[in-house]
This record gives structure tokens, C-alpha cells and sequence, in this order.
């Protein structure tokens, strides 16, 4: 029977929770707002199934021939909405177009983010832009499975965790079965996420629709936005990530799952049949994508995945690129996050303070902020941002 001694070693994958053939594994929320698995003992009957398929437990190192991307769909109005450059919805097209049913993370009725399946090309906008929340899987490897089975084509999207986990509980090649998974810094807890929205919810009435990383300022500066029923835009509330408690938290790295600032999915090789992710530089690649509308970095780790990306290139915009100048000193690949040394006192008070107080109180709005705001703005507007920026990251040495 699978047993945890660090909340470290559990990335929250419900691998163990759906393989076990006596249903004692359920996922319950811990006090930080994260899922893990609680055993019935007394119904287990030790069959190590549950060990077997967790992906902490198992990591995988098999070398995987690779080729990268750029990528931008076709439709603007896509890329407008979509993280980076759209590439995960012209995949997920792609997969619909031939009767499959396409899995990955959407907002529910309260805004909590969970994985569910689409198969209808008008409902692919719920995947798309990145939910920064860790996703509750729900019931969907089971469902995944019984897809497969029915001979259905199959894409699943999340992290490169939940990815091995599937795989882990699939047990075997599939193959009407693709895996895409984006390369994530770290998930943030939904404890954290839910106090936010409270928040938000008490300045903000009639919410159309919530973005972590809206294009509104451009590609360059993403922010969160909230966007209002009534389409009325004083309404509206769009924030960048110097400004915004909620990104500052996830980017100072102080509410994230324990098991990402220990991540073993970070690596070259893969497990899914695509990787991808943003390209903030892509002009180092090709001017002519460089349009502050958004551009993905697409890896193919399968011949499967090579084969998809060769198809949907012919319809959109996409174009190879060096390995090793693709992937060459991206942090979030390759490095999980330093954990933020308030973590634990955040996480106390997360509990005990109501939320406008525990967000001022970590994340106020001083002057520093104000000025770094409106420096941004203004440049935006002088249209010095993007190079400011190049040499910013030069300096800090970031992705
Ligand atoms: C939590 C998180 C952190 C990330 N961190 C980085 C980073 O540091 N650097 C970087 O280059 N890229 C990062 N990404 C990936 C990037 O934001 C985009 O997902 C990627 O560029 C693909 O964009 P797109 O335009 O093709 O697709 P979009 O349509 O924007 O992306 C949708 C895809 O993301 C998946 N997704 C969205 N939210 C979640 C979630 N909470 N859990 C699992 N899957 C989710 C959906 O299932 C779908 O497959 C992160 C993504 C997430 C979810
Ligand atoms: S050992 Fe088998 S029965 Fe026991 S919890 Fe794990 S999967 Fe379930
Ligand atoms: S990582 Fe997945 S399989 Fe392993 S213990 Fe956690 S939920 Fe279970
Ligand atoms: S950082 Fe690692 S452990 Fe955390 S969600 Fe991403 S792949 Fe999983």
C-alpha cells in the first residue's frame, strides 16, 4: 500500500485513487488545499497496484528522439485567447476532426479548475489560456480509459505529472492515444485560488470570464483579467504581474504543491507525445513570428506526436527550430522552484486571516509597485517595453 512520508512525494495525480480494485483510495483536500490519496486499510488487500502507478515513485528516464517548433494557429482570435500561440487548440482541432475526444483543464460553474473531456470544436475555448490552479483530475482517467477501449481517439493535456501518472495507470501503449503535456513551473494551491476569487468576487459582480494570463497589454505583459456579463469595460479588471496578488503569489513561489519545488518531471525526455510552451523570445528564432500576439515552443517526444504536428503545420503557421536553441537555459524545463521562505506562515494565515487582509499583508500595493506599473504602462505605450524587458531578463538571468 502506497504510503507518503513527505508531502513531497506526491504530485496529486489520482493514479493510486483510480487504479485500486477495492476503492479504498480517496483524495482528500489537506489543510493547504491540495489532494492526496487517504487509504481505507482495514478494506486493502496489498496488491501494490497503487505503488506501481505512481509516478513520483516510478521516475522515468527513457531518451525520446525530439524535434522543436514555433507555432501560432491560424486564427488570431484564438491566439488572442490562448496562452501562448494556440498550438494546444489546433492540436486538440485536430483530434475532433476525427471523432476523438480531447481532455484537459477548464473552469467549473464556481471557477474551480478541473480536468474534464470536449469533443465539440465550439466548446475548446474552455482549455484555452493557462489555469494558474492545480487541476482536480476527477474521474477522467477512468473515462480516458473506457474511451480507449471503445477504440476512441483520445488527447489528454496537463502537467507532465499528470501525464505519467495516465500513462502509468493506462499500463500500455495506446495507439489512438495522445499525451500533451505543458511545461509548468508549478501548480499553486486551490485553497489559495478560492480565498483570491472570494475576494474578487465582492468588488467584481456578474463575472463573464476569468484569464491568468490575458493578452490585454500584449503578449509581453500578460495579467489577469476579469471580464464583466455586460461586457461593460469599467467594469473589467485587468492587472499585470507586478500588480496582481494572485500572479505575485504564484510567481514569488509561495503557495505552490510541495511536490513542484522537488519536481522530477523536469527534463529533456519526456513521457508525453507533445510538449509545449511559451516562446517570449521568438525573434531569436524568426522575425516574422514576432507580432506580441503570441507564439508556443512545440516538442514532439513520439513518432505519433511528429506525425500530428506535421499535419496541423500544413493549416497553421509553424516552423522547426534548433533543439538546443529551443530548450538551452529555460529554467522551468529543466529546474524546479525555490520554495519562498514565508511559505508556511502564508499558509497559516491563509486559514486564519479574511482574504483582504492576507493578500495586503504579502502582497501590498507600495510605491515600488505603483511606479513599476505605470513604468510598464508607459513604455508599452512608447513602444520601448520589449527591449527593456530583453535586458531586464539578461540581468536576472530568467525565462
Ligand atoms: C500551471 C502552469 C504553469 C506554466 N508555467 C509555464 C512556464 O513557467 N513557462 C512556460 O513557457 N510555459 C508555462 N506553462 C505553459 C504555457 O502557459 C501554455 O500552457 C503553453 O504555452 C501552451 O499554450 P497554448 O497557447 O498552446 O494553449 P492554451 O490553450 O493556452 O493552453 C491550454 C492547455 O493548458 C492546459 N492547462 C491549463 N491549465 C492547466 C492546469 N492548471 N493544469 C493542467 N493543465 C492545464 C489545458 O489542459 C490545455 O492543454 C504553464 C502552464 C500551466 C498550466
Ligand atoms: S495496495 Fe491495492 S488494495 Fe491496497 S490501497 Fe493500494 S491499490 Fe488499493
Ligand atoms: S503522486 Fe499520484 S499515484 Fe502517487 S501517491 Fe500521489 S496521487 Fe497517488
Ligand atoms: S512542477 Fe512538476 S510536480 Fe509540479 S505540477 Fe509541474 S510537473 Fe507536476
Amino acid at each position: 500500500m502506497i504510503e507518503i512520508k513527505k508531502k513531497s512525494e506526491c504530485c496529486g495525480c489520482t493514479a493510486c485513487a483510480n487504479i485500486c480494485p477495492k476503492n479504498c483510495i480517496e483524495m482528500r483536500e489537506d489543510e493547504e488545499g491540495f489532494l492526496y490519496p487517504h487509504i481505507e486499510k482495514d478494506k486493502c488487500i496489498n496488491c501494490g497496484l497503487c505503488e506501481k502507478v505512481c509516478p513520483v515513485k516510478n521516475a522515468k528516464e527513457n531518451k525520446k528522439e525530439k524535434h522543436t517548433y514555433i507555432f501560432q494557429h491560424k486564427d488570431d482570435k484564438i491566439r488572442r485567447q490562448s496562452t501562448s500561440g494556440g498550438a494546444f487548440t489546433a492540436i486538440a482541432e485536430y483530434i475532433i476532426d476525427k471523432g476523438g475526444i480531447v481532455y484537459g483543464a477548464i473552469f467549473d460553474d464556481d471557477y474551480n479548475v478541473i480536468h474534464k473531456g470536449i469533443d465539440k470544436k465550439d466548446d475548446l475555448y474552455k482549455f484555452r489560456n493557462s489555469k494558474y490552479v492545480q487541476s482536480n483530475p476527477k474521474s477522467t482517467f477512468k473515462e480516458v480509459k473506457e474511451n480507449l477501449e471503445k477504440n476512441r481517439y483520445v488527447c489528454y493535456s496537463g502537467t507532465s505529472c499528470e501525464i505519467e501518472g495516465l500513462k502509468n495507470y493506462l499500463s500500455k501503449d495506446y495507439d489512438n492515444l495522445v499525451l500533451v503535456d505543458v511545461v509548468c513551473r508549478a501548480v499553486p494551491s486551490p485553497l489559495v485560488w478560492r480565498k483570491y476569487l472570494t475576494l474578487r468576487k465582492k468588488q467584481y459582480k456578474n463575472i463573464k470570464y476569468i484569464m491568468f494570463r490575458d493578452k490585454y497589454y500584449g503578449y509581453k505583459y500578460s495579467n489577469l483579467s476579469i471580464y464583466n456579463k455586460n461586457n461593460d469595460r469599467k467594469k473589467e479588471y485587468h492587472s499585470g504581474v507586478e500588480s496582481d496578488p494572485y500572479l505575485r503569489a504564484f510567481f514569488s513561489n509561495i503557495c505552490d504543491r510541495p511536490s513542484c519545488y522537488e519536481c522530477k518531471f523536469k527534463k529533456d525526455n519526456r513521457e508525453s507525445d507533445i510538449t509545449i510552451w511559451d516562446c517570449f523570445d521568438v525573434e531569436k528564432f524568426d522575425k516574422s513570428f514576432d507580432d506580441d500576439k503570441g507564439t508556443s515552443r512545440v516538442m514532439t517526444n513520439s513518432k505519433k506526436g511528429e506525425q500530428i504536428i506535421k499535419e496541423i503545420s500544413k493549416n497553421n503557421n509553424c516552423e522547426e527550430i534548433d533543439f538546443e536553441k529551443a530548450t538551452k537555459g529555460f529554467l522551468a524545463m529543466y529546474q524546479p522552484v525555490k520554495t519562498n521562505e514565508k511559505r508556511d506562515k502564508f499558509f497559516d494565515d491563509i486559514n486564519n486571516l479574511d482574504e483582504e487582509e492576507v493578500f495586503r499583508k504579502y502582497f501590498p500595493d507600495t510605491y515600488k509597485v505603483k511606479i513599476e506599473r505605470n513604468a510598464r504602462k508607459f513604455l508599452l505605450k512608447t513602444g520601448v517595453y520589449k527591449p527593456l524587458l530583453k535586458i531586464g531578463k539578461l540581468i536576472r538571468k530568467r525565462d
